[in-house]
């Protein structure tokens, strides 16, 4: 019998609480403090300026399971959700931290231990990674842990040097792989198309501060931030070969195929369909129980933006009526017992849910009906392609995916404009990027009367705010 997903979180917040570290509650995705991200997009962000020294908490070991949610800035998996077997927007992230307490060799020492003696993952399975000149790091697992060094890969700055941001705490990292078996091929560790290594575990030596400039100070106390993907861990021991193949996702591809009245594994066009739906349904029930709302800018304009898309999705399965609120009570009674606040919100964020379905369903027809116009007009003039301009003003405008605008026009036998459209996008980005530098510094007063009373700080919290994709 394999563990379940809660067991396996427990397991290990347990774990590290015998090793000293306090078990402290998963943060909200909205960041509470930092200005310059949209979400929480690790298990440190909430313990940023403990790292950095700015701030204290009573002890100086912690271990968390962490909401986060990766759509925009650094990083964004966007893209990969629905593609590859490995990558969410929302995840659940486990970690391990030392704020200058134990350093390198006790974290390699925790995770092998937690992984080999309390997950019972074989040691032949296993590979790691360390930043090409981490010499240290590489002596500690080839020494103390015994592993030989074809098993040791020395990486670069792209997979071994973590950051959470353009600024921000940093440093070197040593990942740990799980072997999937020959039946992948012989890819090399760390490629991007690897599906036979799997990274389940990154351990950060948490070393410097990078500033916007690029610089890197060294931080007062080298310190360990680790993150660990629950679905990739749970993966690994429920024997599958895809997150979406767990006890986290079955219940809501159970729901995705009961919705649309098609089998998951049948097609590839329509698995991916499903992963995106269950992906996405995940997020949408977890920002709203954290306070996001659907709006046309900031954190609601991804919320938004994700719900539309999910919609998408559920229209390639031949789902034309609201759906999503229906499958925010899956994902409720999935996580109910490690998130007990969704008990509380479930009506609410059906609610909300189900009425920007509505809406959406209703502008999507408005702008049908107006794409279609424009089309009429453009073959009276003899022109044979939509501008940039009008496909942009529909999809700002009526939220029309872009997507769906090239399957009618190739419908209608015309061309887009896509060079044009990018042009007004990027416009409209560029003034996205202002006003959230104007919204944060009217949100956060405080800071900048805290930057007045610090004359001799030089303060650079809004120089690198995150900017929303506009593909999403
Ligand atoms: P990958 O190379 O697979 O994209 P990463 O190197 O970007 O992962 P990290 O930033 O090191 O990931 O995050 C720490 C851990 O969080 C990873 O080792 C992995 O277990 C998990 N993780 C990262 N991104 C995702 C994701 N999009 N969905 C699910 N789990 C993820
Ligand atoms: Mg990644
Ligand atoms: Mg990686
Ligand atoms: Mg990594």
């Amino acid at each position: 019998k394999y563990m379940s997903s809660d067991e396996i979180r427990e397991a290990f917040l347990r774990y590290f609480e015998t090793k000293g570290h306090t078990r402290v509650k998963s943060a909200s995705i909205i960041p509470e403090t930092d200005p310059t991200l949209l979400f929480v997009n690790a298990g440190m962000v909430p313990f940023k300026n403990v790292f950095l020294g700015l701030e204290e908490k009573p002890y100086k070991r912690a271990t968390s399971c962490q909401k986060v949610f990766r759509v925009s800035g650094k990083h964004n998996d966007l893209d990969n959700v629905g593609y590859t077997p490995r990558h969410h927007t929302f995840f659940e992230m486990l970690g391990n931290f030392s704020f200058g307490d134990y350093f390198k060799k006790e974290a390699i020492i925790f995770a092998w231990e937690f992984l080999t003696e309390h997950l019972n993952i074989p040691t032949e399975k296993l590979y790691v990674s360390v930043f090409e000149e981490d010499d240290e790091a590489f002596e500690i697992w080839n020494k103390v842990i015994g592993l030989p060094e074809w098993k040791i890969k020395r990486l670069g700055v792209k997979d071994n040097f973590w950051s959470m941001g353009d600024t921000g705490p940093c440093g070197p990292c040593s990942e740990i792989y799980y072997d999937r078996g020959e039946k992948y091929g012989n890819p090399e560790l760390g490629a991007d198309d690897d599906f036979r290594y799997l990274e389940i575990w990154n351990l950060v030596f948490m070393q410097y501060n990078r500033q916007p400039d690029g610089t890197l100070i060294p931080l007062a106390k080298p310190s360990i931030d680790t993150g660990m993907g629950l679905e990739r861990i749970t993966s690994v021991l429920q024997q599958v070969d895809s997150n979406y193949d767990t006890d986290l996702f079955k219940p809501i591809i159970n729901f995705a195929e009961n919705i649309s009245n098609k089998e998951y594994g049948k097609n590839e066009k329509d698995d991916i369909a499903m992963r995106v739906i269950a992906d996405h349904l995940r997020a949408i029930t977890f920002l709203i129980s954290d306070g996001v709302f659907p709006s046309n800018e900031g954190r609601g304009y991804v919320l938004r933006r994700i719900l539309r898309r999910a919609l998408r999705y559920g229209k390639n399965l031949g789902i034309e009526k609201p759906f999503l609120y229906e499958g925010v009570d899956v994902v409720v009674d999935k996580m109910k017992n490690a998130y007990p606040e969704l008990i509380g919100n479930r009506a609410f964020i059906k609610a909300v849910v189900k009425s920007e379905e509505e809406r959406f369903i209703n502008t999507l027809k408005r702008g049908m009906d107006i794409l279609y116009q424009i089309i009429e007009n453009a073959k009276k003039e003899g022109r044979k392609h939509i501008t940039g301009k009008e496909m942009f003003m529909l999809y700002d405008t009526y939220g029309f995916p872009i997507d769906l605008i090239e399957d009618i026009a190739r419908d209608e036998n015309f061309g887009t404009d896509i060079a044009e459209f990018e042009k007004y996008l990027e416009e409209q980005r560029e003034k996205a990027r202002k006003a959230f530098k104007t919204g944060a510094k009217q949100i956060k007063p405080i800071y900048l009367a805290l930057r007045n009373r610090l004359p001799e700080n030089e303060f650079l919290g809004y120089e690198t705010p995150e900017v929303i994709d506009a593909k999403i």
